[in-house]
């Protein structure tokens, strides 16, 4: 079939208008999505973010996890050093308070909405070495300062508000902001997330320490033991070889 000059230029348009609907979805996606999330997470009260995070570490302490059976003098020596990290970044340990928890061999650590850190013992016991497990929490302060918890639960649920308005299934939407809610714990930060936090991290150690090297070698502890269920951290996305190059660009830059 060969097309008329005026079927050529019908044609042409629908595809520019295809291709210019789609850049637009893109865009609304990867700009406008996390601009409405900055602007509402910050709308968001104080004691909004408090409650989730008492509430969430209730439901945590009914469901997963069992107190700490790390011996108290390194429960004490993690702690201190944790305070000296913090104190040296004037931050204050009352607005980043420290749990200890055992998650069977989880080997975890995860911020809260209130901006508690939560350490599980596995994770304690398999790195390496301080400076490690302070990479860590710093990755996790990270994600506090950069209030990616709040963010990317929204960011979510606006995307499923989004959808279930473009498709017509409102009857989903309460569902999911219900799932929504127990408040981006089962959910994974974006790529961007990561790399935000452990750039925050590595800049830290840099300054604390003189390198971050501590940074890559607690990443590549967490990603062998990939085969357990280490939500957040060790994602497939990014990949440890994409964190790692990320990190040590930062020193070039
Ligand atoms: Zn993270």
């Amino acid at each position: 079939m060969k097309l008329s000059e005026k079927q050529q230029q019908w044609l042409f348009i629908a595809i520019a208008v295809l291709l210019g609907l789609s850049v637009v979805g893109y865009r609304a996606y990867t700009a406008l999505l996390p601009a409405a999330s900055t602007y509402i997470a910050e709308k968001i009260p104080e004691s909004v973010y408090q409650t989730i995070g008492e509430s969430s570490l209730e439901s945590f302490d009914e469901s997963e996890f069992l107190p700490s059976k790390l011996a108290a003098e390194q429960q004490e020596r993690v702690r201190t050093s944790y305070q000296g990290l913090l104190k040296n970044l004037s931050l204050s340990i009352e607005d980043y308070p420290l749990h200890f928890r055992y998650w069977s061999d989880q080997m975890n650590a995860f911020a809260l909405m209130d901006g508690s850190i939560i350490v599980t013992d596995s994770l304690v016991a398999k790195l390496g070495n301080e400076q490690q497990l302070m990479a860590v929490l710093l990755h996790e302060v990270g994600h506090v300062q950069h209030n990616h918890l709040m963010e990317n639960t929204i960011r979510v649920s606006l995307f499923y508000i989004t959808m279930s308005l473009m498709f017509g299934d409102v009857g989903v939407v309460s569902d999911l902001l219900i799932e929504g809610s127990t408040l981006g714990l089962n959910l994974s930060y974006s790529r961007d997330f990561e790399k935000e936090a452990d750039a925050y991290a590595a800049q830290k150690l840099e300054e604390l320490y003189g390198s971050n090297e501590a940074m890559i070698e607690a990443l590549k502890i967490l990603y062998e033991q990939n085969d357990l269920e280490t939500f957040h951290w060790a994602s497939t996305h990014p990949t440890f070889a994409e964190r790692k190059t990320s990190i040590e660009n930062l020193a070039n830059d």
